[in-house]
Parts: C-alpha cells; structure tokens; sequence
C-alpha cells in the first residue's frame, strides 16, 4: 500500500479514536465530572465497556447498536460523532498533509465537535474547553508561520470583541439577551487558532447558515421567533468552512466586486 494511504487510513482511525473519547467529554463535561475516571458504562446497566467492544464505530455496528451485557439500545450518536472527527480529520490530512498545521487543527476542530454537541443538548459552551482553546491558539501561533501571534492575537480580540458588540446591539434593540457568553469565549478561540482574517468570514458564514435553518424551522415546526437554536455549532461549521474553503470563498467574492 502506497505509504500517503497508509497515512490516512491512520488520520482517520485517530480522529475516530478521539471522537471515542469526544462522546465521553459531551457526556461528563457538562456535568462536572471527570473525563479521565470512571471508565466508559453502558447508560443503562453500569457494566464497563470492554476494550474489544469500544473500538470507534465498529464495535457499534458489530453489536448491532445494543449493549453485550444488557442488550439495552445504545445511542447511534456515538458512532456518529466518532465517525464525523474520523472523516473531519482526514478531510484535514488530505488538506494539509503531515504537518505541525494537520495536528494543530485536528486539536482544533475536535474541541470544536465536542462543543457543537454539547451546545446542541444544553445550550453552554464549556469555559472548560474555549478558555483554555484561547491560550492553546494563540501559543500554537507562534510555531505557524501562516497564521503568527500577531493575527492570533488580533483574531482573540476581533473575535471577543465583535461578538460581544453583536450581543451588546442585539440586547438594545430586541430589550433580549441573543447570545450567549459563551459565543464570545468560542470565537475569541477562533481568532487565536485561524487568526483575525478569520473572525468575519467566520460571523457572516454562521449567521447566513444560522438564519436559513432558523427560518426554516420555524416554517417546518411553524413555531414564533422565540425558538432558541444555540448559535455555537454554526460558529463551528462556520470555522470548518474558513479552514477548507475560506481562501476560495473570499476570492471568489472579491472577484464579484472587481467585475
Ligand atoms: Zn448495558
């Protein structure tokens, strides 16, 4: 086998692999406890997973979605959310091929999936992971010569900064709170891992994106304006589009202009 396959088979199975471990910091996280300990049960009789039956999406396919000791149905979001930072990291391997930039935004991008989950099920954004993303971006930046602790920084400030003067307008028009804290936390850490340029591509992409599913919610649900979407998984899906087509984009809209 040619080595570059090899070498993706391999990004693939390690971004499955973390998404194994994405699924218990989605659980615990919000919870407060700990990711380390215990080791992973089934949610409907306690007993420990045995290694053979935690091996990322397959284990799941092999026991048909069931519990071995129980039988008891197990989520299919598992093996989703371990299918979905496989392919997110070998979509980036493709993209970026082995380098310091490959591993730094697999790091990335799967705190990001931990976040879009956990934002879907309890509407929060842990401090625990966009906290310490600002300082792991911005100390990354100094060793990636494309993105450089100025734009990082930059990209923290623009990042924190514009969202909270979104949420500051929005809060004096509508007289509602829009958006969370920790929207502002989760684009700061956007700036300090892809850097100032970042940060609107960013917010326009989310909001565009945000506001099409939020219409057509409301349309399909026929429920009022007051329908509460959390706004972080556009923020990531926003990101994830600047990583792979942010370049492309731009320029394609800068090219409208100049005709
Ligand atoms: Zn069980």
């Amino acid at each position: 086998m040619p080595q570059m396959t090899l070498f993706a088979i391999f990004a693939f199975a390690l971004g499955a692999a973390v998404g194994s471990f994405l699924n218990v910091c989605i659980y615990r996280l919000p919870a407060g406890e700990s990711v380390v300990s215990p080791p992973s049960r089934c949610p409907g009789c306690g007993s420990k997973i045995r290694p053979r039956d935690n091996v990322p999406v397959l284990s799941w396919l092999l026991l048909r979605g069931r519990c071995r000791a129980c039988g008891g149905r197990i989520s299919a979001r598992y093996p989703l959310v371990e299918l979905l930072n496989g392919l997110l990291t070998l979509a980036l391997f493709l993209k970026f091929g082995p380098s310091l930039t490959f591993l730094v935004l697999f790091v990335f991008c799967s705190a990001l999936v931990a976040i879009t989950f956990i934002d879907l099920d309890h509407q929060i954004i842990p401090d625990v992971i966009s906290l310490p993303g600002i300082a792991v971006g911005f100390a990354c930046s100094f060793f990636l010569p494309w993105l450089g602790w100025k734009s990082s920084l930059i990209g923290i400030v623009a990042g924190g900064g514009s969202l909270l003067l979104v949420a500051w307008l929005y809060e004096l028009f509508a007289k509602k709170e829009g958006m969370g804290g920790g929207d502002v936390k989760l684009l700061a850490m956007m700036g300090a891992f892809l850097g100032w340029r970042a940060v609107p591509f960013i917010i326009f992409a989310s909001s565009l994106i945000g506001s099409i599913i939020g219409v057509t919610l409301m349309v399909v649900q026929r429920k009022d304006a007051k329908l509460a979407i959390p706004f972080g998984p556009f923020l990531a899906l926003g990101a994830v589009l600047y990583i792979f087509f942010g370049k492309t984009i731009i320029l394609w809209y800068l090219n409208l202009g100049a005709r």
